[in-house]
């Protein structure tokens, strides 16, 4: 847990803006300080972000709690102290939720009612800090506050649809290119060009369903460092991030297409080499690797973090089911490791080995024209299963 927070922390260090030079800029706003006030009669809770943000409160029961929707955020409150459950406040969570939403959910001790919120502009702009005001009240009212909003709650949740309707953001990453050009097989198949091949046409078909933007981290065959490749999937606040490989083993007769999701301590020795070797590509281009102590935050997402996990392996299982359908896998074909690449705290990532180089019947299969066609189309398809139970549940 420790080296991965470290490795995380030092990650994200390179791209994640400092507070001042934040605004304006294309990146999700970071909460980097909460704290709640208040006694057992009324409370207050305090959030700082870098950037504005919206907000709509409401109070839902059982359990009894007040839920903050706000626009998609990145929440850095470390443990500070002053963040703790208190006041009427008797647990909390935070994180992202869904449909570039982001979630605070406060826990009621006793019933409360809202008596104010307010995003207030502080330090001359540079911060802006949230406010919510609750104070006790009786179950009874508390109830009819419920009520009142069911009541009203339907034509708001039609409004709010309506607004935030919009299409899947994916980004496509083709592994390697320019002078990092993976793996080679027997027949001299480089690894850059298979993954640059399939990442196309899997943007071509994806292109015309009408739910999906697509994004190529590399159009061309030009070398695009790790943190980029994740910079570019957290700026286009993506839905679906896919790294496609086709690397090679040192065991030769290991073969198969093999979907990869993130863990820290990884299922196997094979998966844990290979997120190694591959989180060292970098060095190729002389770029130094990311430094491994923690600077500027401590990075603790939690719940947001967990929920991208989540949605990780449900896609990770998806689209096992179907290429299993038409392409060869390798033995327990989903697995994970610790691959940087997949590190994004909100953006669910899979990185998917179409297959290893360093096996004479994959390198043949992943050149045959055949083969392209139909992995590309299975993985079209995971996605679009993927996002149909997105899609439903809005
Ligand atoms: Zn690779």
């Amino acid at each position: 847990m420790l080296l991965a927070s470290v490795l995380w922390t030092a990650g994200l260090a390179t791209y994640l803006p400092s507070r001042a030079v934040a605004s304006g800029s294309n990146q999700l706003p970071i909460a980097f300080a909460a704290r709640i006030v208040g006694d057992s009669t009324r409370g207050r809770l305090i959030v700082d972000f870098d950037q504005a943000i919206d907000h709509e409160v409401h109070l839902m029961d059982a359990p009894m709690r007040i839920v903050i929707d706000m626009s998609q955020s990145i929440f850095n409150l470390g443990q500070d102290s002053k963040f703790l459950p208190r006041s009427l406040i008797s647990k909390f969570r935070y994180g992202y939720i869904d449909d570039g939403r982001s979630r605070i959910i406060l826990e009621l001790k006793e019933a409360a009612s809202i008596v104010g919120h307010r995003l207030k502009t502080v330090d001359s702009g540079k911060r802006f800090r949230l406010f919510i005001d609750f104070t006790a009240t009786s179950e009874e009212n508390f109830a009819k506050l419920i009520l009142k909003k069911r009541e009203v709650e339907p034509k708001n949740v039609v409004r709010n649809r309506a607004k935030t309707r919009r299409r899947f953001t994916i980004v496509l990453d083709p592994g390697h290119g320019g002078i990092d050009g993976g793996a080679s097989g027997a027949k001299n198949t480089i690894e850059k060009s298979i993954t640059f091949d399939f990442a196309k046409r899997l943007k071509t078909l994806l292109s015309k369903n009408k739910n999906f933007d697509v994004i190529l981290t590399r159009n061309d065959d030009v070398f695009l460092g790790l943190a980029n490749r994740l910079k570019i999937a957290r700026e286009a606040k993506a839905d679906l991030f896919l790294s496609i490989h086709a690397d090679s083993l040192a065991q030769k007769q290991i073969r198969g297409a093999t979907v990869y999701s993130l863990s820290e301590e990884g299922t196997d020795d094979i998966s844990r080499l290979l997120a190694r070797k591959q989180n060292r590509t970098d060095l190729i281009a002389g770029l130094q690797l990311p430094d491994s102590k923690p600077r500027i935050f401590d990075i603790l997402i939690d719940m947001t973090r967990r929920e991208t996990e989540v949605f990780s392996k449900q896609f990770a299982n998806i689209l096992v089911g179907r290429l299993k359908e038409d392409i060869r896998l390798i033995r327990n074909p989903h697995r994970a490791a610790d691959f940087y690449v997949l590190k994004a705290p909100e953006v669910p990532s899979i990185l998917l080995e179409l297959g290893y180089l360093s096996n004479v019947e994959d390198e043949q299969l992943m050149r045959s024209k055949k083969w392209q066609t139909l992995a590309v189309q299975r993985t079209y398809d995971a996605i679009v299963a993927f996002f149909d139970i997105r899609l439903a549940r809005k």
